[in-house]
Parts: structure tokens; sequence; C-alpha cells
């Protein structure tokens, strides 16, 4: 009989164990994040991993939240209705905040500034960005775009975005304008000889231009931009914890020293 007791004893503290382990294991949640990892040095693989600032600030928001991190690669352009439809819980990609964006989701604190640039050949007779266009009005905007340029973009991004606009608005107009998956592709497009110059954010602009000869980058500022995270517009609650979590890794210090490990100041 005692047997028996101790028996039913040591089962009931194995089920419980087992129940306890489990539910250990689902208390981690998941935090899925959408990037498109080919826009170093934000996102990018080493190996078979996502690495980069986004990747390493999404994990220490994660890590504040008490969450887990899942990164998914997929193209840019999916990113948002991925986030809206509840698919991915955050969009961490070199995201710039734009208004049209703001009324799909919604956008955290900044977190880093972009600036998008003009990559051409290093021959290139090309000098500057007026130099794309025949000329200009009296308010000092671009009237038309010079014969046979070409600019390549990523699609769906903000380069893409302001390059498919009107020369009145220093555009280039669509037809001129050829989009391609990835940054990458791009700038391939570019070295082999199919497009006029790429207009794509700085930093990678800066890691393309390193990993290829022959290329430069055009002096000044294309546009100025913020990047930040998207959230669902109903995940308000997910919205503040982030704003919460990167305001503290902003007073510690931690998103400066993230973004010097990538983008370090000579
Ligand atoms: N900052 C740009 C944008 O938001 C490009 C981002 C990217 O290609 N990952 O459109």
């Amino acid at each position: 009989m005692k047997k028996i007791l101790a028996l039913l004893l040591m089962l009931a503290m194995l089920v419980c164990c087992f129940a306890s382990c489990g539910s250990d294991a689902d208390d981690t949640k998941k935090l899925t994040m959408a990037t498109n990892a080919a826009f170093p040095p934000y996102e990018f693989y080493e190996g078979d991993k996502i690495v980069g600032i986004d990747a390493e600030i999404a994990e220490a928001i994660a890590k504040k939240l008490g969450m887990e991190l899942e990164i998914i690669d997929t193209e840019f352009g999916s990113i948002i209705g991925g986030v809206q439809s509840g698919k991915y819980d955050i969009g961490v990609a070199g995201m710039t905040v734009t208004e049209e964006r703001k009324e799909s989701v919604n956008f955290s604190d900044s977190y880093a500034n972009g600036i998008q640039s003009v990559i051409v050949a290093e021959n290139s007779e090309y000098t500057s960005f007026e130099d794309f266009y025949t000329g200009f009005d009296a308010d000092g905007n671009p009237e038309g775009v010079k014969e046979g340029v070409k600019i390549g973009v990523q699609q769906d991004t903000t380069g893409h975005i302001y390059s498919a606009d009107e020369p009145g608005n220093w555009g280039f107009g669509e037809a001129n304008v050829i989009s391609y998956k990835t940054g990458a592709d791009a700038v391939q497009a570019l070295v082999s000889g199919k497009v006029t110059a790429v207009i794509i954010d700085n930093e990678p602009a800066k890691s393309f231009v390193a990993a290829n000869t022959g290329l430069k980058i055009l002096e000044g500022e294309y546009t100025n931009e913020d990047y930040a995270i998207c959230i669902a517009k109903e995940n308000t609650e997910l919205l503040e914890k982030i704003n919460t979590a990167l305001a503290e890794l902003k007073a510690d210090g931690t998103i400066d020293k993230i973004i010097a490990k990538y983008i370090p100041t000579k």
C-alpha cells in the first residue's frame, strides 16, 4: 500500500514538473520582426544569421520585454502589409517614417537618422544632383531629366518613391526609374552599366561602394529621414512598451553603442 502511495506521489510530482516546464516555455512570448536582410549595416547576413543595427536593437528591446526575438527576412515592400495583418509583430528595416506609411501603421519613436544618397560610377559624367537635369525654373526646381538618365532603386523604398516623382519635385519621372528587389541588385545594375545612378540610404550606399570597385557617392544629401519601428495600429500596448524600452536604451547608451559598433566614426 505504502509503495503504491509513493508511486502515485512520484507520478503526481512528475506530472507537475512537466506541466510547469511546459508553461515556462509558453511564458516566453515570441516577438516576430520582419526585415529585409540586404540592407547593411542595419540588417545583413553573417553566415546564416541576420545581424546589424536593427537586429541588435530589436534584440535589446525583446530582452527588456521578456520576449524571444524571431527575425523574418522578407521583401521590403511586404513588411508593412505583414505588420498590418498581424503576421509580424514589428517591422524593423531601416524604415523611414513617412506620412503615407503612417496611414497604414504606427511608428515608434525614431532610433536613427538616414540620408538618401546617390551612387554613380567613379568615372561618371554626372558629378552632382543638378547634373541629371536639363535646366531649372525661376524657383530653382528642375525642368526636365537629361536624355539617357536611368535611376536604379530598391523597390518600395523612399528612394524609389522620391525618384519616381516628377522632375519639378527633384524626381526623375517613373519612366526613368528602374526598381530592383534589393539594394544589392540595384547596385549590380549600376556596376554593369544598366543604370546611371542608384538612389539609396547612405549607410547601405557606403557598404555597397566599399564592396564594389569603381563606384562613388555624390556629395550632398538627397533627403534626410528618420528611421523607426512599425507596429500595427491596434497594437498600442506594444507600441508603448517599445517606446519605453527605446527610451531606456537611449538613456543608458545602448543604442549609441550598437550604432557605433556598425558605423564607426573614424
Ligand atoms: N529607408 C528606406 C525606406 O524606408 C529604405 C529601407 C530599406 O530598404 N530597408 O524606404
